[in-house]
């Protein structure tokens, strides 16, 4: 039987982040990356621009070099994990070997749902999530192609713009009242909504696909107001979902994701998780999420590697934050963007310039925020929150015009 020192499940910047932080930390334990993707560790960030055609498949590879892994050695395995043996210590394969582990990590990201509508399975619908899935968009989504983009959140924002850059005529639909409703408040949401209309994408709030069918070798999507339209493509962001199930019978805590202490440790002896499936902790609620953002998602691989080969680490937790450019519109939000009981909020709109700050605070301190067309001070909003500033005067001054940012950063960081 195979074995390692540290077993590592999945190959995406969780796992890439952890086992190079256990190469830095123990020079001679052996390092294995299980994938079941038979192909070098990539990032699902990089799939917009593979989809652009700005860079190629070795572009999106995390790391560029053919024998990086071998130079610190580590093994990669390109196998599917179907199991875990907790109590012998050792991980089941779907091809029926197994290999023992010292210490196990679990970074098997998340895949997305598919909603269960009729002809979701047809061929010229996807999901944009793995490189295959990007290289299948690319064949059909030719210049003049008609397509469909179920779900404007995220992820759907992401990857409209690349759709519409291959010279695509895209029709959003949303389920919600609004565009990105998991990160942005109505006037947020309806300002980028404008923004994609006068781009020249159709976007359709509150609608749903009722049904997708064959249309001799084109797709035939019905809306649940009864309209219809035949497309090239239908691309399906509808919300993503831990990949846990292989591990939800052995004794794991498992919620949205893996359940994991601030030492990234599960409720299991010597068992790890990171990433897209792991639920850390929330830095601004102090309860557990998972964040499924690349950041976060290295951030816990790293922490996770440094407990595994004995260095206590602790995590602070993970901030919520998602930085969108839509088709050339930059948006952000923050932390606890929506605001809490008892706190205060401050806004500043210019719909015609397409302009949007709102503020949150609790106290004088900013636990949240939400921009428009802010491409400065990004950074700042994030340090303010996370340092946990208590700012004075300079609260009172936010709340009267929430775009003196940088002064009050300013300010503070010379108190
Ligand atoms: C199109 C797109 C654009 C994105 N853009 C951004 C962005 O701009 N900014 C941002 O912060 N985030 C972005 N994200 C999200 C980001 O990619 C994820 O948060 C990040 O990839 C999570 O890393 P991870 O290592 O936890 O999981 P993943 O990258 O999903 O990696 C999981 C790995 O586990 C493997 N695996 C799963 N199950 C098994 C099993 N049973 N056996 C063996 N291997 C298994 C998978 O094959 C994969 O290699 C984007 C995602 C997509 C799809």
């Amino acid at each position: 039987m195979k074995q390692a020192d540290y077993v590592i499940i999945g190959a995406g910047p969780a796992a890439v982040a952890a086992a190079e932080t256990l190469r830095s930390s123990d020079i001679n334990g052996s390092i294995a990356i299980i994938s079941r993707e038979n192909i070098s560790p990539y990032s699902r960030m990089a799939l917009p621009y593979f989809l652009t055609g700005q860079i190629s498949q070795k572009g999106t590879y995390l790391r560029k070099s053919s024998d990086h892994y071998k130079q610190q050695n580590i093994t990669l395995y390109h196998a599917t994990v179907a199991g875990i043996d907790a109590q012998n210590k050792q991980v089941a394969l779907e091809s029926g070997g197994r290999i023992s582990y010292g210490k196990l990590l679990i970074a098997t990201g998340a895949s997305p749902i598919k909603p269960p509508l009729p002809g979701l399975d047809l061929p010229g619908v996807h999901h944009c999530w793995t490189l295959n899935d990007a290289k299948a968009i690319a064949e059909r989504a030719g210049d003049g192609a008609n397509i469909v983009l179920m779900g404007a959140g995220f992820i759907g924002c992401i990857i409209l713009e690349a759709l519409m850059s291959r010279g695509a005529s895209l029709t959003v639909v949303e389920a919600e009242d609004r565009m990105v409703p998991r990160m942005m408040d109505d006037v947020a949401g309806n300002m980028l909504k404008s923004w994609c209309e006068h781009k020249g994408m159709t976007i359709l709030t509150s609608t749903r696909v009722a049904s997708v069918a064959d249309a001799g070798g084109k797709l035939d999507v019905t809306l649940d107001s009864g309209d219809s339209d035949i497309v090239d493509l239908v691309v399906v962001a509808t919300g993503v979902k831990a990949n846990v199930d292989f591990a939800s019978d052995m004794g794991l805590e498992i919620e949205e994701g893996i359940k994991i202490d601030q030492h990234m440790q599960t409720n299991l002896p010597d068992i790890y998780a990171a990433g897209d499936c792991a639920q850390g902790r929330d830095f601004s609620t102090g309860l557990w999420s998972v964040h499924a953002i690349q950041p976060t998602a290295t951030e816990h691989g790293h922490i996770a590697a440094l407990n595994m080969s004995g260095r206590k680490a602790a995590y602070k937790g993970s901030l919520n934050m998602n930085v969108l450019d839509t088709a050339g519109l930059i948006s952000s939000s923050f932390g606890q963007w929506q605001g809490v009981e008892g706190g205060d909020s401050a806004q500043s709109i210019d719909a015609e310039r397409y302009r949007y700050t709102n503020l949150a605070f609790e106290g004088d301190r900013l636990i949240g925020a939400l921009t428009i067309g802010r491409t400065q001070n990004i950074g700042i909003l994030r340090g303010l929150i996370q340092s946990r500033t208590k700012l004075g005067v300079w609260k009172t001054r936010l709340m009267k015009n929430p775009n003196r940012i940088a002064e009050s950063y300013i300010a503070n960081t010379h108190m």
